[in-house]
């Protein structure tokens, strides 16, 4: 592991003592769980992560700040089946709890490890956060950019005022989590797009984690009603060969038929910027078989050029139900929740709320 970078987020202004993740350890030693790592952090220590410190016997965890703020379309993050065709206010914070080579972000996901991550944390109030996206109209705020679980306290803040407000709320997590920080989430969280790097646990332990407790919060989350969709970033030698590929699909099938899986092409990134070569058209489109064959219902292809893949089928006659371009909602046959067509239910969010 590289050696940690002074964390900007050691600031007091910028963080705050945690109240729900932290345990107390024989002989006064900190332990953090917000996310499985589970991390025991010596005072004046830092957690794998970089941003979650221990100072004066106190951990400190980021808070009231962003690195980024800005509206998506919700299929950038991607959440196809969750309010599409909305806007979504995202907000990225800084640091993440494992460190991919080729991360696409890694200028805010690794600024507590890599003194070449240069973002700059911003000062904000949770209550602007809330105020900006009713301004815009967003009905979704979403914590992303980073990894939302090393500052899971402050997406907290935000997402009670937001749904105060009649907001609804995502995450676009790697779903490292501990069962504590899903039980706090819980209650607040409305959707999420888990990241599904790979299918085994020496391709996690390169990343700077371990598969089960991915499976695990993938699982968790479906079964009490958050919705959830899945990404796998195809990535040449990493992860695609079939056996991997079907593995992912058939453990989501086995969660849900009906939770969408976003196959995503590698292009360059961070340390990986020469030397693997872009995912080859064919190999997303053997993902694509690979997941229909493992019974997934709905398999999106992202990153490859083109809207192949992007429309959402209705299972029963097939026509496009939600017909996409790019990120763009170009048509929707979707009413109360159901195929115009012939009446099949499309699994998914489609309903703003009574206030929204
Ligand atoms: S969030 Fe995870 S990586 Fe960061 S300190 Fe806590 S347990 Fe460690």
């Amino acid at each position: 592991m590289q050696p940690l970078v002074p964390s900007l987020t050691a600031q007091p202004a910028l963080s705050r003592p945690a109240t729900e993740l932290c345990r107390e350890e024989q002989g006064g030693i900190l332990r953090c769980v917000a996310c499985a790592h589970r991390c025991r952090i010596p005072e004046g220590g830092r957690g794998i992560c970089g941003v979650r410190h221990v100072a004066n016997g106190l951990l400190h965890v980021p808070y009231g700040y962003v690195s980024s703020l800005a509206c998506d379309p919700i299929e950038k993050k991607p959440l196809y089946h969750f309010l599409p065709g909305s806007e979504v206010l995202s907000f990225g914070m800084l640091g993440c709890n494992f460190h991919c080579e080729f991360c696409q972000n890694w200028s805010i996901s690794q600024a507590g490890r890599d003194e070449l991550a240069e973002a700059l944390p911003q000062r904000i109030e949770a209550a602007e956060i809330v105020r900006q996206a009713r301004r815009r109209a967003t009905p979704a705020i979403a914590s992303t950019y980073n990894e939302p679980l090393v500052s899971l306290e402050w997406s907290l803040e935000i997402f009670r005022q937001a749904k105060a407000a009649g907001i609804r709320t995502c995450y676009v997590s790697n779903g490292f989590a501990s069962p504590e920080a899903l039980a706090l989430l819980e209650p607040w969280l409305d959707a999420i797009n888990v990241d599904l790097k790979c299918f085994s646990e020496e391709g996690y332990q390169q990343l700077g984690g371990h598969l089960q407790p991915v499976l695990d919060t993938i699982r968790w989350l479906a079964a009490r009603g958050i919705w959830v969709e899945a990404t796998t970033l195809v990535v040449p030698g990493f992860n695609d060969s079939p056996e991997e590929l079907t593995a992912c699909a058939e453990f989501l099938a086995s969660v849900d038929p009906n939770l969408p899986w976003h196959v995503s092409a590698f292009h360059a990134a961070y340390r990986w910027d020469r030397g693997v070569a872009r995912t080859p058209a064919a190999t997303i489109e053997r993902a694509v078989a690979c997941g229909r064959e493992a019974g997934l219902h709905y398999v999106y292809v992202g990153n490859l050029g083109g809207d192949a893949h992007s429309d959402t089928l209705c299972p029963t006659c097939g026509i496009a139900v939600l017909v996409r371009r790019g990120f763009d909602l170009r048509r929707s046959e979707v009413v109360n929740g159901a195929c115009t067509a012939c009446g099949t239910p499309i699994p998914g969010v489609f309903a703003l709320p009574d206030n929204g």
